[in-house]
């Protein structure tokens, strides 16, 4: 760093994602991404002519995509707003409201620990209980900006919409952030509970379910009022936020709706018989909501296995936490590459 920066700065610890390596030789399990293409649809709506329309400013509003997100949750547009990722919409809530403090768990995102610590947040870091589920009584009547990852990363982990709702209620003076990156795995999102409370934001993104991560795509479903005070600070910075090629292939995905829940419905199936393969290698796996699932086994450190396959050219992720040190996070990806999974992990082993 120069000696220029802001002495606030020095000391953040920046958010370090998965390794993205570009060279295509990894089988690549450690950012929860789709092992599928975008449909047919976005392949062509994203086309030679947007592209040469480009010299133009994209829609600020981006409001096709907007109703079309609208339209497929059952709300109004004015209870939607966009985001380049989803990443974007929790900086924006913190920069809203962490001035009323945050809550949030000990094992989750990552993002929500560095967020704070860039705004200046004071948090109270609750720690999950000992089977990884989240201790909910410390989440109510709390009145602060309130965040869940649900279901919850890494552990996989979902809290039902009864348990969410209670605490949205017990928060009326607080903002509750839910993060549901993972929702379409599970099945169930908070969105319909927008229309009860006004202080709920549901926090989604195309990175995951919808096969998008390089397009940057992520969303907020929320009382307008809390639209508005996104879209205000969103504006006073970036107001051309959503590029005109994210916008139409946001729009496409919309539009190739079953395309995209079959291939959630087939990472759930491969989910469903890789998680018996890996019980059956003496791995306890984490039951899990989500496309990844988190595994550890006593016959060797979550390190070494992380090593070990690495040098194999498989990647996951191990997250050195001491509570979840033995385990590594594994997304799910094709058959075939979950086999291969499989097969390298019982060479280790042996
Ligand atoms: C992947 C992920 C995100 C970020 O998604 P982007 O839309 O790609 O920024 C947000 N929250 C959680 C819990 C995630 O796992």
């Amino acid at each position: 760093m120069s000696r220029f920066i802001d002495k606030k700065f020095d000391l953040l610890e920046e958010y370090v994602p998965g390794e993205q390596p570009q060279d295509g030789l990894y089988i690549k399990l450690n950012t929860n991404e789709s092992p599928y293409p975008p449909s047919e649809g976005v392949v062509k709506a994203v086309s030679e002519s947007k592209v040469r329309g480009l010299n133009r400013y994209n829609d600020p509003d981006a409001a096709k995509l907007r109703k079309a997100l609208a339209d497929l949750y059952g709300v109004d547009v004015s209870n939607v707003f966009l985001s380049n990722g989803s990443d974007n919409v929790l900086n924006m809530t913190f920069m809203a409201y962490g001035f009323m403090g945050a809550v949030y768990p000990d094992i989750t995102y990552g993002f929500y620990k560095v967020l704070s610590d860039l705004h200046g947040v004071e948090s109270d870091v609750v720690p999950l209980k000992e089977d990884f589920t989240v201790d909910v009584e410390k989440f109510k009547g709390r009145d602060k900006l309130v965040a869940v990852v649900n279901p919850n990363a890494p552990t996989g982990l979902a809290l039902s919409m009864d348990i969410i709702e209670d605490i949205v209620k017990s928060n009326p003076d607080g903002i509750v952030l839910v993060d549901e990156a993972y929702a379409d795995f599970a099945g169930e999102s908070c969105y319909p509970l927008i229309k009860k409370y006004d202080n709920l934001i549901c926090v989604g993104t195309f990175s995951k379910s919808r096969n998008l991560a390089g397009g940057r795509l992520g969303f907020a479903i929320a009382d307008k009022n809390l639209v508005a005070d996104l879209e205000k600070i969103k504006n006073s910075f970036d107001p051309y936020y959503m590029s005109t090629l994210t916008q139409v292939a946001g729009i496409a995905t919309i539009e190739d709706n079953d395309y995209y829940m079959e291939t959630v419905k087939k990472t759930n199936e491969t989910k469903a018989w890789v998680t018996e393969a890996l019980t059956e290698l003496g791995f306890e796996v984490i039951p899990s909501k989500t496309n990844f699932i988190l595994a550890k086994t006593d016959k060797i450190a979550g390190a070494e296995l992380y090593n070990k396959l690495k040098d194999k050219k498989i990647l996951v992720r191990h997250f050195d936490n001491d509570r979840i040190k033995e385990y590594n996070r594994i997304s799910i990806g094709t058959d075939d590459e979950m086999k291969v999974l499989l097969e390298v992990i019982k060479e280790i082993l042996q």
